[in-house]
C-alpha cells in the first residue's frame, strides 16, 4: 500500500501522537512505490507511526511536522502524512571529521569533486559535515581553505577541519612526513585567516614547540582546538587541556597507547569532561572492547562518532591519493602502499551507527547523542542542528526495524526517499 495524502488534522507534534491521531486512510508503508506528488518544499508533510529519538528519550509512534525547511510545531492545514510504521526518525547526521567520499577528496578535488563528495555521505544520512584536510605545504592549504570556504558560505560545508600540518612524525599516520611543521601560532593563525572564519577545528600535536600557544590562539577564535597525531604524555596533554582544547581526534589512532605507569594522551582525554573524544566505529581502526572502555568512560555526552572517511568512502575498492600519499583500499580498508598505515576510513555515519547498536550494544539514544547532539553542540550549531526539535532544520535520517537507512531528508527535502 503506497502512502497516501490526506489533509491533516491539527495537534502538536513531537510527542507520542498516540493511536488514532492520523486520520484514518493515512496508513502505509514505507517501501512501496509512491503514487502521489513526492513533497517538495511548498508542501508540508507530517512523518506518523515511528520510534522518534527525540532529546528527551524515544516517542513511540510521534509525529514529525516539517514545514519548508524547518520542523514545526504544528501541521498546518493541507499537510501531506507519510506513515512510517516499524521505522526509526532519528536526526540527521553531524560529521566533525571527514575527508572525502564518492571517489572525490576534500583536500585536493575541484569544486565539483566536492560537491560530490559531501552528496555521496549526505546518502548515508550525513546532513552536517565538516571537510577535513590533510597535511600539505601552507601556502596549498591556505588555498584550499579559501575553496572550502566558499562551499561553508552557501550552506554545503558547516566548516574546515585542518588536519595536519602541526602533528608529530612520531605519530603522523597518513601524513608527509616531510611537510610536518610545529604549530607556530603565526601559522596556524594563517590557515584560520584563510578559512574567513569557517575553520571549524584544527588537529595538533600540543606538545610541539608553539603547541600550548596555539591551543590558545585557537580558543580565542573559537576554533576548536583538537590533541591528535601526538606523541604527548599525560601531564603534557592537561596542559593543552588547561589550556583550551577541547576535541580528542580519532582516541586511540595516533598517539601513544594506554600504559598502566605511562597512561599518556587517552587517559587525560578520557578522564577530562572538556574533552569530547572523537572514534571512529569501522571495526578496523578500535576494536570492539577499546570503543567500549571509551564509550563508558566518557559516556554518550561526551563522544562524537566520526568516519575520518577518504575519497573511497561510498564508492569501492582501489587505489587513490590521501593528499600526496598514495593509497590503497582492499575490502574497505584504507590503507598507505607505502608502510601500511591505516589511512583514513571507508566508513559513513549509517555504518557507524548500524554497529553501533547492533555490534556494540550502546542504546540507539546514546549512540544519537554522539552522532548528531554533541557535534553539533561543539560546532556551535545545536540552535539549528542535531536534535528534531520544533524551529530546527528538518535534517533526518529514517531507519528500518534493523536500523538500516532508509530515508535521508536535509533542509526539509528528501536526499534519499524511505517510500
Ligand atoms: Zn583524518
Amino acid at each position: 500500500m503506497a502512502p497516501s495524502h490526506t489533509s491533516a488534522p491539527s495537534g502538536a507534534v513531537l510527542t507520542d501522537a498516540g493511536s488514532g491521531s492520523a486520520p484514518s486512510g493515512a496508513r502505509g508503508t514505507a517501501h512501496s512505490a509512491p503514487t502521489g506528488p513526492r513533497p517538495t518544499r511548498d508542501a508540508p508533510f507530517v512523518l506518523t507511526g515511528a520510534k522518534v529519538v527525540l532529546p528527551t528519550g524515544t516517542a513511540d509512534n510521534a509525529q514529525v511536522v516539517i514545514d519548508g525547511t524547518k520542523i514545526t510545531e504544528h501541521a498546518p492545514e493541507a499537510a501531506e502524512f507519510i506513515d512510517l510504521p516499524g521505522h526509526w526518525v532519528l536526526p540527521g547526521f553531524v560529521d566533525l571529521h571527514n575527508h572525502g567520499g564518492g571517489g572525490a577528496s576534500f583536500t585536493s578535488g575541484t569544486v565539483e569533486d566536492v560537491l560530490r563528495g559531501i552528496h555521496t555521505h549526505r546518502l548515508h544520512g550525513t546532513t552536517t559535515l565538516v571537510a577535513s584536510t590533510v597535511t600539505g605545504d601552507l601556502d596549498g592549504l591556505a588555498q584550499r581553505a579559501g575553496l572550502l570556504s566558499e562551499l561553508a558560505e552557501q550552506g554545503d560545508l558547516a566548516g574546515i577541519h585542518f588536519e595536519g600540518p602541526f602533528i608529530s612524525p612520531c605519530r603522523k599516520g597518513a601524513h608527509s612526513e616531510e611537510l610536518l611543521r610545529d604549530p607556530d601560532p603565526a601559522d596556524v593563525r594563517k590557515l584560520v585567516d584563510a578559512a574567513r572564519g569557517r575553520a571549524a577545528m584544527v588537529t595538533l600535536a600540543t606538545e610541539l614547540p608553539g603547541g600550548i600557544d596555539s591551543v590558545r590562539l585557537l580558543a580565542e577564535h573559537g576554533v576548536i582546538a583538537a590533541i591528535g597525531h601526538t606523541d604527548a604524555t599525560y601531564e603534557q596533554t592537561r596542559e593543552a587541556i588547561d589550556a583550551g582544547a577541547t576535541v580528542a581526534t580519532h582516541l586511540f589512532n595516533a598517539m601513544p597507547p594506554l600504559g598502566h605507569r605511562d597512561p599518556g594522551p587517552i587517559a587525560a582525554l578520557l578522564e577530562d569532561d572538556r574533552i569530547t573524544v572523537e572514534l571512529i566505529n569501522d571495526g578496523t581502526h578500535l576494536h570492539p572492547a577499546a570503543l567500549q572502555l571509551a564509550f563508558r568512560h566518557a559516556g554518550a555526552e561526551r563522544v562524537a562518532f566520526i568516519t575520518d572517511a577518504m575519497d573511497a568512502a561510498g564508492f569501492g575498492d582501489g587505489r587513490y591519493m590521501l593528499g600526496p600519499l598514495e593509497v590503497e583500499v582492499a575490502d574497505g580498508v584504507a590503507r598507505l602502499v607505502d608502510g601500511g598505515s591505516i589511512a583514513g576510513s571507508t566508513l559513513t555515519l549509517d555504518r557507524a551507527l548500524h554497529r553501533a547498536v547492533t555490534i556494540d550494544r550502546i542504546p540507539i539514544e546514546s549512540a544519537v547523542t554522539a552522532l548528531s547532539a554533541n557535534p553539533a553542540r561543539l560546532l556551535g550549531l545545536y540552535d539549528r542542528v542535531g536534535s528534531l526539535e520544533p524551529g530546527k532544520d528538518a535534517d533526518l535520517v529514517v531507519l528500518d526495524a534493523e536500523f538500516v537507512l532508509k530515508g535521508v531528508m536535509r533542509k526539509g527535502e528528501w536526499v534519499v526517499d524511505p517510500r
